[in-house]
Parts: structure tokens; sequence; C-alpha cells
């Protein structure tokens, strides 16, 4: 009998897979492992195996997760494009040859065996051997035509090699990041204060997105093709079919092997769950495909996915160990984040005593107690991750966990935004760590650069009462600093120098480094700019707000609650009498525009005017001078006599090279 629980358990599952497939696949950003996910989706399955009345066409089980976007222009793909059934399990990739043998009457069936590419999926069309289309998998039926940016990827052809190809062809394969660009980007976004990816997957997927194709060339993005499709294919099986293309130019694995027996496959796969790990990309898996087209035919298909294909997942490193008590962490923000205390364990060469349980949603999701024995992972990422419980180890008088209700350090009554993951502690002008954290974000090189105050000082300061606020740090003598501990005389004079050289800083800075929650430094400087003065921020109207570039409800709401609280109001007088700048500078120094905000130029050779003139005018729009060329450069503006070994590098890292005048007419400056 279909029970209350038993539908309210369904929707729950539904609502939670449309969610992560949200963040997955559009969002690029997921909040739960593969594993987690893998699992929530097959208790689904089950459930509406075993209560058909539950069934729905429109049900994340028999749906492939869409990627699509509005930002492209969407295609309707001539043969749908489907997901894989997957499984953790060697005994159902023994049931699944099991089930294709009885299927189609044969005693034994050869398979193709490949890696799965951690990346994402794209289909290529090519019409006379011409690259012609290249689109998304989308929702399987239609998706995002990406073709201008897959058009930068080196290792995809735009035109083939020979002339034995099919006039019309499509050929599916995955976009990847190899893991060397991987770390490459998340440095230079770490550079940049920007948030990072959480794995090459989301990093190619997002980059395939991007709306800037120039952008796209530099992220050093590979496709590895694993299917070709069409009317006049020249073999008839999908192997010998892949080898051919590979003569046209494609890029195919060269770690595909043919297999005629279940013991053949589960070589394969033991060889490759440890041999992956000195690949130069991710994978997580490997498939095996029947390789016969004709046999492929016959099975046939799924609602969501072919029945001649089967997944096998690779599985990270687990152990399991006692939950023994959780902490909960303020950050700068004010965000609490859950933290586990376990029993330590060994795991993957490590002892493991604290896991990150991130949520509280995560919690509950997972139904974590005190007590349970719970799952640890280790993935790619440095802190391990608690991804689920052993039930069948819960302890009989066990209570549902109830999350933290008030600031584990303050004591004020947490809030949960709507939206938000994580709650609050929404005491920002009272809670000990964010008014730290506000301290240390205050000094940091980004902000008000006050070189001599790192964070153990601002650490040190805090905890002597040297200063309790950011204003505090304006009242600050030498005689005071000397005397904190192991603080030498030319230390103290360096922080006094620091705290003078801060005021010179402008004003985009000095809003970033107020830290106003979700006000980075991009943000910041596109809000100085549109208001030019911190009074007229200050008095802007919600609407007002909402005017600027970037400034979407979350923003503007968090600047309105800023300036209501009189705290701060008082914080920003006092800053005001020690003389920062809280308005945006008219003459030489004028901020004229943001034009070239985020970019990175390199000035070389002699111009018509002074170099140092170009470099004022690359800031006064907003961008960052750089002396050396490296991937990082945006473009490098090159005049007579500019160094050769510059020009060079920049030619061979892709980086645009420009002149004078183009640099003047991209500024709109007069020539
Ligand atoms: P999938 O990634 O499990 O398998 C299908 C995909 O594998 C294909 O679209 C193709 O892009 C790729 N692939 C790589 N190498 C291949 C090869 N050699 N041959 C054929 N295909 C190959 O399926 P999916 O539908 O893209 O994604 C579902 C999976 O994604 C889930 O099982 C889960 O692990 C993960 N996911 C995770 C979350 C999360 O929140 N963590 C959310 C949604 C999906």
């Amino acid at each position: 009998m279909v029970t209350k629980e038993i539908v309210q358990r369904v929707e729950f599952l539904r609502r939670e897979l449309d969610r992560l497939n949200y963040e997955y696949y559009v969002l690029n950003s997921p909040t739960v492992d593969d594993f987690v996910y893998d699992r929530l989706m097959s208790e689904l399955a089950e459930l509406e195996k075993q209560n058909p009345g539950l069934q729905s066409p429109e049900s994340p089980t028999v749906r492939v997760g869409s990627d699509i976007t509005k930002e492209f222009v969407q295609v309707r793909h001539k043969y749908p494009v489907l997901s894989l059934s997957n499984t953790y399990s060697k005994e159902e990739i023994g049931e699944f040859d099991a089930r294709i043998r009885k299927e189609t009457g044969m005693d034994s069936i050869e398979y193709v065996c490949e890696l799965k590419f951690d990346g994402t999926a794209i289909c290529l069309t090519y019409k006379n051997g011409i690259l012609a289309q290249a689109v998304t998998r989308g929702d399987g039926e239609q998706g995002d035509d990406v073709t201008s940016n897959v058009r930068t990827i080196r290792s995809v052809p735009l035109k083939l090699r020979g002339t034995d190809y099919p006039e019309e062809f499509e050929i599916r394969g995955e976009v990847l990041m190899p893991l060397s660009s991987f770390k490459r980007l998340n440095c230079e976004r770490e550079e940049k204060n920007q948030t990072l990816f959480a794995n090459p997957r989301n990093a190619a997927a997002g980059t395939l997105k991007m709306q800037d194709s120039a952008e796209v060339a530099k992220r050093g993005l590979d496709c590895c093709l694993y299917f070709i499709l069409g009317e006049n294919l020249p073999f008839d099986t999908h192997f010998d079919n892949l080898q051919k293309a590979a003569s046209w130019g494609f890029k195919i694995s060269p770690n595909m092997r043919k297999c005629r027996s279940i013991d053949d496959i589960f070589n394969f796969l033991d060889h490759w769950d440890t041999e992956r790990k000195n690949l130069p990309y991710d994978t997580d898996g490997a498939v095996i495909k029947v390789n016969s087209l004709a046999l492929q035919r016959e099975t046939g298909l799924r609602a969501k996915s072919p029945r001649w294909a089967v997944a096998y997942k690779f599985k990270a490193e687990q152990a399991y160990t006692p939950l023994l008590s959780i902490d909960y962490q303020v950050g700068r923000t004010g965000a609490v984040t859950p933290v586990a205390n376990l029993q330590p364990v060994q795991l993957a060469g490590t002892t493991v005593k604290r896991a990150s349980l991130h949520n509280a949603e995560q919690i509950e999701l997972h139904d974590i107690r005190l007590g349970d024995t719970v799952i640890v992972e280790k993935g790619g990422e440095i802190i391990p991750k608690i991804v689920g419980v052993d039930k069948t180890k819960r302890p009989e008088n066990s209570e549902p966990l109830v999350y933290a209700t008030v600031c584990p350090v303050c004591g004020t009554e947490l809030v949960k935004l709507a939206g938000e993951a994580k709650h609050y502690c929404p005491n920002d002008s009272g809670c000990p760590p964010q008014i730290l954290g506000k301290i240390e974000h205050f000094v940091s090189r980004r902000a008000m650069n006050i070189e001599g105050i790192g964070e153990e000082t601002a650490d040190l300061m805090f905890e002597e009462h040297l200063i309790h606020n950011i204003a505090d740090i304006y009242d600050l003598t030498k005689d005071r600093i000397v005397r904190l501990e192991r603080m030498g005389s030319r230390s103290a004079d360096n922080i006094i120098e620091g705290i003078v050289r801060s005021k010179e800083v402008p004003f985009p800075r000095v809003l970033f480094a107020l830290g106003i929650r979700y006000v980075g430094e991009t943000t910041a400087k596109k809000i100085a700019l549109a208001f030019r003065s911190l009074d007229a921020i200050r008095n802007a109207s919600y609407e007002d707000l909402l005017q600027v570039d970037e400034v979407g409800e979350r923003i503007a709401q968090s600047i309105i609650r800023y300036f209501s609280d009189s705290s701060n109001i008082a914080i920003i007088e006092r800053l005001k009498a020690a003389g920062l700048k809280f308005e945006i500078e008219t003459g030489d120094n004028e901020i004229l525009s943001d034009s070239l905000l985020g970019k990175t130029v390199v000035v070389s050779g002699n111009f018509s005017r002074p170099r140092d003139e170009l470099k004022q005018l690359i800031e006064r729009h907003g961008g960052k001078n750089s002396s050396g060329v490296t991937s990082n450069t945006d473009f490098l503006i090159a005049g007579d006599k500019t160094g050769p070994a510059k020009l060079q590098k920049a030619e061979k890292l892709g980086i645009k090279i420009i002149s004078e005048n183009e640099f003047l007419q991209m500024i709109n400056e007069p020539l």
C-alpha cells in the first residue's frame, strides 16, 4: 500500500534531485557528492518500481538532467542524447552481461571498455568534413549551441583529414579540462579573489558556457570523442568506427579495449581503478558498450539511457567511524559551518579526526545523528567530508540532530536567509570572529594593504584589546604597538607607516575593505563608480542600487542592512575623521570608466606619449598594469622597440597584441 510517508519521501527526493540537477548542470556548482546523488536517485527509482502508481514522466529517474541556459540559442538534436545507467557494483556488470546475452540469444558478446571521462558531453556535427555545429546535451532533446566556444578547443578539428568520411555525421564526446589547466585556472582565480571551481568537471562545463570565446580559448580545454552516429558509417562496429574517426583527426582515447568475457571486463576495471590516478585528466569510471551496432539496435534504448551500455563508477576511498560531537564554526561573514568531531580513523594515508558537515540541510538530508557511524570520504579535496550514515550501526535511543539555534560564540539567534544553505549569525558588529574577520579583511593586500599587519598581528592586536574594530586601527600609536609580544621598534614604525599610507587608498578599495557582505572587489568598484561617494551609496534606495551592473537583490539588501546599523555608521564617521577616501577623486587619478575592469595589461616599447601616461590610463579605466607577460595577461600594448621576448611569449600564449591607437579606441580616448 502506498502510505503517506512513501508519497512524501518520493516528493522530497524528486524536489531534492531537481535542485541538485540544477546546481550541477546549470550552476556547475554541486553541493553534494556524486555518490550521494546516485544513492538518492536509486532510492527514488526503487520506490517508483515498488509503487508503480507513483511513476511520472516528469520524474528525474526518467529525464536527463538539463544543462540548458538562456544565454545560448537552443538547437534540436537529430538523435536524442541520453545518459548512461550506472552502477558501483561488479555484480551488476555481470547481470548486465547476462541480460544482453539472454536478449540477443548469444553465448558471448564482444564489448568495448572505455574510460568514463569526467567532463561535459558535446555533440559535434560535421558536414563535408567541416565542423558545422557543436551542441551541449541540454535536456537530451535540445541543447545549447556552443559552436564558437568549441571552435577554440585545439583538439577539435575544424576540418577533417582524408576524404573517406561520411558527407554528414555526428560525433559525440566529452569536453574536459586537464588537471594542469584546472590547477592553473584555480590559481589565477585565487589571485583574483574569485570563487574557485570545485573540480575539473565543473570548470569544463562552466567554461563551455562562457560568453567570451577568447576567454574560453585561454582555459586549455580538451575534447575526447567516444561515439559516432550517422547514416553511412564506414564499419558496423563501434570500435572500428572510432579508430577510423581517429584517422580523420579526432582525438580518440588510446585506452579503449575490446573485451570478450566478464573476466576481461573486470581486469580492465581493476587496472584502471588504480591506473587512472596517473592520467592527466579526471575519470569517474568506465563505460562498457556492446561493440556491434546491429546488436546495439537490437537491444535498444530506455527513456533515459541505452540498454546496450552501462557505466561502472569508481568509488572514492571511504572509512566508517563514529561521530562524537559537532562544533559550529563562525566565519568572517557570520556563516556558520558545522564541523564533525570523529573518532580518529585512517583514510587514504592520513588520520581523519574532523570533517565538514556543510550545513543543516546536508545533516537533514543524510539524517546524521550524534553517535552514528558515519561514512567519511576523501575526494580531490583536502577536507574530508561525510557522505552518509551506516544506519545498521545506529544506537537504539538515537534522536534526530537539533541544529544550533544560537551563535556558539556570541549567543545571538541564528538566521537563515531564503535561498541560502547556511545559517548566519546576524550580529556582525558584535560577534568576535566576525569582527576579527572584518579586521583581517580590511588590512589585507587587496583592501587597505596595511603592510606590517598580517593576519597574525591583527589577531594579536584583537586579543590584546588594542583594537576592537577597523576604526581603532587609526588610533594606534607606536607606544601601544611596541608593547605587543615580539614587536620591535622597527616593526612598529612599519605598521604606523602602513596605516598612514593606507589613507591614500582610492575609494573603490576602501568600499571593498569595509567588508559589506556580498560586496566583493569588482562589485565595490562598480558601485563606487556609479555613486561616486559613500554618502551617495548610503542615501541610495534599494531600486537605485539595483540599477548598478552586477547588483542583484541579495547585494542591494545587504548594503541597505549595512547602512541601517548605527555601529557601522559610527565606524564610518571615525574612518572619515581619520582621513580615508570616501569619494572618487577628481583630477589626475580620477577613475574614468570600468571598461578595463578585471583586465591585466602589459605595456612595452616606445609610444607617441610617455609610457607612464598609458599605464595611468589603464588604471583610470579600471585595469591593472603588469610588467611581465604571463597566462594572466589579457593584452599587450606594443609600441616601437617592444622587447622581442615579450612579443614571443605573448604570441606563444595566444595573448592579444594591440597598438597604442587600438588601445585608445578601446577606452574611447582621443587618439
Ligand atoms: P553520467 O555522467 O553518469 O554518464 C553519462 C555521461 O558520461 C555522458 O553524457 C557522457 O558525457 C559521459 N561519458 C564520459 N565518457 C564516456 C564514454 N567513454 N562513453 C560514453 N559516455 C561517456 O550521466 P549524467 O546523466 O551526465 O550525469 C549523471 C551523473 O552525474 C550522476 O550519476 C551523478 O554522478 C552526477 N550528478 C551529480 C550531481 C550532484 O549534485 N553531485 C547532480 C547531477 C548529476
